[in-house]
Parts: C-alpha cells; sequence; structure tokens
C-alpha cells in the first residue's frame, strides 16, 4: 500500500506531492482531536522512506512542492531531516518548497540553530496547531505546552527564517472561556506574528474524550452567533504585519479572506453583516 490510511494534509497543499514518512502524532493527546486516535506514531525504516521517495519521484518527477506527513514530521532527528530534505532537492529537480505539519514540542526540541539549518537545507514552510492562546484552553485540551511555550516555538521558526502558518479552533474554549479564547489567542497570534494564520471551527467526532466531556456536560458548545462574536474578539484584538489570514475551511460558519492587520476592518464590517442578515453556514453543511 502506497499511503497508510489516514492521510491528512493542509488544504493549501493539495496540489503537492504528499510523502508519508512518519506515521500518525507522536503527541496524541488533544482531546478534541480525531485525526490519528487509531494510528500508532511510527518513524518509517530508512529503507522505507528511501523506497516511498523513489515512488513520489515515479509518479510526480516533476513536483515543485512537496508536503511531509503524517502528523509532526519536524520532531526527527535533525540530521536525519537534513538528508531528506537532501535527498528530496536532488531527486527533484524543480523542487521549490518542502513543508510539514510541527508540533510546538518538536520546534522546542531543536536549537536556533537546528532549525536554522534545516531552513537553509530547504524547509520553507510549517503549519503549527496553535489552537487557542488561552492556558486554562490549552490545558483543558491536553495540547501540552503553555502559550509562553506556544510563543518561544512559534518565535524560533520564524527567527530561523522558516515561514509559519498557525492554526486556531474557534469554540475552543466553549461556552465558559471563548472570550479568554479569543483575547489570549490574539495575543499569541501578535507575539508570534506568523504569515499565515488559519481558523478552523471546533466540530466534535464521536470517540473523543471531548465528545464524552460533552455528554457528560462538562464542556457546553459554542453557538454559531457567539462563534462569530469570539472571531470579531480576535480580529479586533490581532496586531500582526502582513499575515495571510483565512477562515475558509467547511468547518467554518462564515468565510473570510484577507491580510492582517491591513483588512481587519473589512473583515469586521463582514462578520457585521453576515450576523445582521443570519448569512451562516447552516449546521448540517459544516464539516471536517
Ligand atoms: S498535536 Fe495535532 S495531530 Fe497531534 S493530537 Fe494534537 S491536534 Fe492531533
Amino acid at each position: 500500500m502506497t499511503y497508510e490510511a489516514p492521510l491528512y494534509r493542509p488544504p493549501s497543499e493539495a496540489r503537492s506531492l504528499i510523502l508519508q514518512l512518519t506515521l500518525g502524532c507522536s503527541h496524541n493527546q488533544c482531546t478534541f482531536c480525531y485525526m490519528y486516535k487509531g494510528k500508532p506514531y511510527r518513524v518509517k525504516s530508512p529503507e522505507a522512506m528511501r523506497e516511498h521517495i523513489a515512488w513520489g519521484k515515479a509518479i510526480d518527477p516533476g513536483a515543485r512542492r512537496i508536503f511531509l506527513a503524517d502528523g509532526n514530521v519536524l520532531g526527527l532527528e535533525t540530521p536525519l531531516l537534513l538528508e531528506i530534505l537532501t535527498t528530496l532537492y536532488r531527486e527533484f529537480p524543480a523542487l521549490e518548497r518542502v513543508s510539514l505539519y510541527g508540533g510546538p514540542g518538536d520546534m522546542l526540541g531543536k536549537t536556533p540553530e537546528e532549525l536554522a539549518s534545516l531552513h537553509k537545507t530547504g524547509l520553507q514552510l510549517v503549519y503549527l496547531g496553535v489552537e487557542s492562546g488561552s492556558d486554562t484552553v490549552l490545558q483543558q485540551v491536553r495540547k501540552g505546552v503553555t502559550s509562553e511555550e506556544m510563543i518561544t516555538a512559534g518565535v524560533r521558526v520564524r527567527e530561523a527564517g522558516i515561514h509559519l502558518s498557525c492554526m486556531l479552533i474557534s469554540g475552543l474554549g466553549g461556552t465558559t472561556h471563548w472570550e479568554e479564547h479569543a483575547l489570549e489567542s490574539a495575543r499569541v497570534i501578535s507575539a508570534i506574528n506568523p504569515e499565515y494564520l488559519g481558523l478552523l471551527t471546533l466540530l466534535v467526532e464521536d470517540n473523543t474524550p471531548l465528545h464524552r466531556q460533552i455528554q457528560q456536560g462538562s464542556f457546553h458548545l459554542l453557538p454559531a452567533e457567539k462563534v462569530l462574536a469570539e472571531t470579531r474578539l480576535l480580529l479586533e484584538n490581532l496586531q500582526v504585519t502582513d499575515c495571510t489570514f483565512r477562515s475558509n475551511h467547511p468547518s467554518n460558519y462564515l468565510n473570510l479572506a484577507g491580510v492582517l492587520n491591513q483588512d481587519q476592518q473589512r473583515l469586521l464590517a463582514e462578520i457585521q453583516e453576515a450576523g445582521e442578515q443570519g448569512r451562516l453556514r447552516p449546521e448540517g453543511w459544516r464539516a471536517l
């Protein structure tokens, strides 16, 4: 089998060649996450990696973009990652960009010098699931880091010259912590100042710890109109520079796109208008 399912990639990597060098996520504890629950973390053997790269070359020898899966390839030892990057740029002559998912713990586990050497060898973009800037929410969802560690991780990647795409999850604070979730997320993203910011909206899958919390009554989902209020509070308090912002995932109630902070007022006006006109994606149409 070429890929071991399930296989995930960011929406912006739809045209990239996906090479699966690790399986699952080494953290695998976030209460809302369903992605790799039945897939124990494993690093492919060097031989299996070589075979998979050779397969990728056979199907897409002119690949310009490669995304390395699964959950957190940045967790690999730096010498191995450098070897993989060198191999990819040698085997794919048209290659312009290599990207991957990285957890905050993976970033904190690398020195600034290691990250700089990865960038020099061709690592162009890392996707970081920030999820929330609130320490309360981060702890509740078992993200495994504090907001300050998240900031240190993100800033370290950016200072190495690697582009950073951060993701937040609307509604992750539920009805109890939505304001703190918005304000603290704005604080953390402003401190990191990433090139890209994506906003998803919480969708709860069966068989996740969060689903059980909802059934037990200890977590209450944020209704759609409050999700809009939360997004408004987030945007009002963000201070970033030339950050490409997207809230256009099928999970979102409202599609938004712009560059922050320059498009802040237009985006706030769009939220206001959609709220007044009730122009939100119906609950049943939201999807992962
Ligand atoms: S770090 Fe990412 S992939 Fe891993 S459990 Fe958390 S949300 Fe899921």
